[in-house]
């Protein structure tokens, strides 16, 4: 790899010039003849699924499904695995298995996909956003600690972009508040914190099989958890629990409605070779981003988020920083949207652009939802069932803002597949604009 070379007859490609490269880059396409087999195995055996919503041997769900939890429990060092048919189903069901109270108040991530912070609603309880952490992006202990009244009852805490919460300190907040924690490890599944698996850090963990996650299986989503307790009541709540508790011998109707959140043992199948993959998948995607890491440092614009001590990161995203005034005063968006101008898109994601991002998502409480408080039928259920007054108001979290409009940017060119000369013309892109961004000032 040779240094960009500053040269005013090629000038950036958002201004009209060459890219650094036209071809697509490489498919992230990590489904192969193991999940085939797996598939057609399924197929072959005409039983699509297993699950009946009674008490019933096959309320459990059929092999592939049992397959799967106890490998998916044996893989993360945890008593209970149950599946779902997606993370979303996951964490409704976490909050439910909690015997969460309408009215209750939990504490949720502003910076993360929506449903974390959404859950609580599911069950009239009313989600509570403390800030994040300026550098690890998780939820700040000390804004969570600030954020506890006498409703609080749990935290759905995220790790972020595959990096662990701050486990240590906050779980001890939430002992020494009696509160149930939630990880919601949908991007970080075989991530590491002290040794011990990202997402049996709290109460009950999730994970994510949609198509966007580590290891897929189209769509689908997995909760763990120590608890026996916690396991049957995740079992209910995914199969009809309100038909099924009288059988079971359930006398505790709390949360007791059920759903149908059940896994299809085609997904069940196609997960277990996943699972036998989530190791390879998830060092190629550290190696590569320290790559990336190494080749950007000196970038003074940008810089690495820096990892936990003590952690491993899993790069569902990798994040870094951008500062303006490193780079003449130029905004991060158009400093990125000059570096995704160089760049082709992703085969079989070309709809989603250059996978580079500034700002991650808006923080969840600017949604018309949260800023309207109108969430069941037209009247402000639940906050004025309960007179809330939690606040939702811009500017509430102001970290998770300053990262979202000028701080933080983050990209996916650490993904498997992507060859070394892939990533090194990411390298050369981030460089062009680097040394050609005088022609970006006061754009
Ligand atoms: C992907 C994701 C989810 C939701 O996953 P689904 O399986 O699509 O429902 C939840 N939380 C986080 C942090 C995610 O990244």
């Amino acid at each position: 790899m040779s240094p960009t070379v500053i040269d005013a007859t090629k000038p950036l490609a958002i201004l009209g010039g060459a890219k650094v490269r036209t071809k697509k880059f490489p498919a992230h396409k990590t489904i192969g003849a193991e999940e085939q087999a797996a598939a057609k195995r399924v197929l072959d055996s005409g039983i699509l699924s297993r699950f009946l919503g009674t008490w019933h041997e096959d309320f459990f769900g059929g092999p592939e499904v049992q397959a799967l939890e106890a490998e998916w429990a044996a893989y993360f060092n945890v008593k209970h695995a149950i599946t779902v048919n997606s993370a979303t189903s996951a964490l409704y069901a976490a909050v439910g298995a909690l015997g969460i109270e309408p009215g209750d108040e939990v504490i949720v991530s502003p910076y993360t996909m929506s449903a974390s912070a959404v859950a609580p609603l599911i069950y009239n309880a009313i989600p509570v956003f403390a800030d994040i952490e300026p550098e690890h992006l998780c939820l700040d202990p000390a804004s969570v600690e600030a954020n506890i009244t006498e409703r609080t009852r749990a935290i759905i805490i995220v790790d972020i972009f595959g990096l662990p919460y701050d486990r240590d300190r906050i779980n001890a907040i939430a002992k020494k508040h009696q509160l149930a924690i939630i990880e919601d490890c949908a991007q970080a599944p075989g991530v590491l914190h002290q040794g011990v698996m990202a997402g049996t850090l709290g109460d009950i963990g999730i994970y994510s099989l949609n198509y966007h996650k580590h290891i897929h299986a189209g769509e689908g989503g997995v909760l763990v958890t120590d608890s026996d307790e916690l396991a049957q009541k995740l079992k209910l709540i995914r199969n009809h629990a309100e038909s099924v508790v009288a059988g079971m011998g359930v006398t505790d109707l709390t949360n007791m409605i059920g759903y149908n959140y059940r896994m299809t043992e085609l997904e069940a199948a196609i997960t277990r070779e996943q699972l036998k993959k989530l190791n390879g998948l998830l060092t190629e995607r550290q190696e590569n981003a320290a790559y990336l890491n190494q080749h950007l440092a000196d970038i003074k614009c940008i810089s690495a988020a820096p990892v936990r001590e003590g952690c491993t990161h899993g790069y569902y995203q990798q994040p870094f920083f951008y500062d303006a005034e490193q780079a003449d005063g130029i905004h991060r968006d158009v400093f990125l949207n000059a570096v995704k101008a160089e760049l082709p898109v992703t085969e079989l994601r070309e709809t989603e652009g250059v996978k580079i991002g500034a700002g991650y998502v808006q923080p969840i409480y600017w949604q018309p939802m949260f800023q309207q408080k109108q969430a069941y039928g037209s009247q402000g259920h639940p906050w004025s069932t309960f007179n809330s007054s939690v606040s939702y108001a811009k500017g509430l979290c102001p970290v998770t803002e300053k990262h979202h409009l000028h701080t933080l940017g983050h990209h996916e060119m650490m993904r498997p597949l992507m060859s070394q000369a892939d990533r090194d013309d990411v390298v050369e892109a981030f460089h062009k604009v680097w040394n050609h961004r005088q022609y970006l000032i006061n754009r």
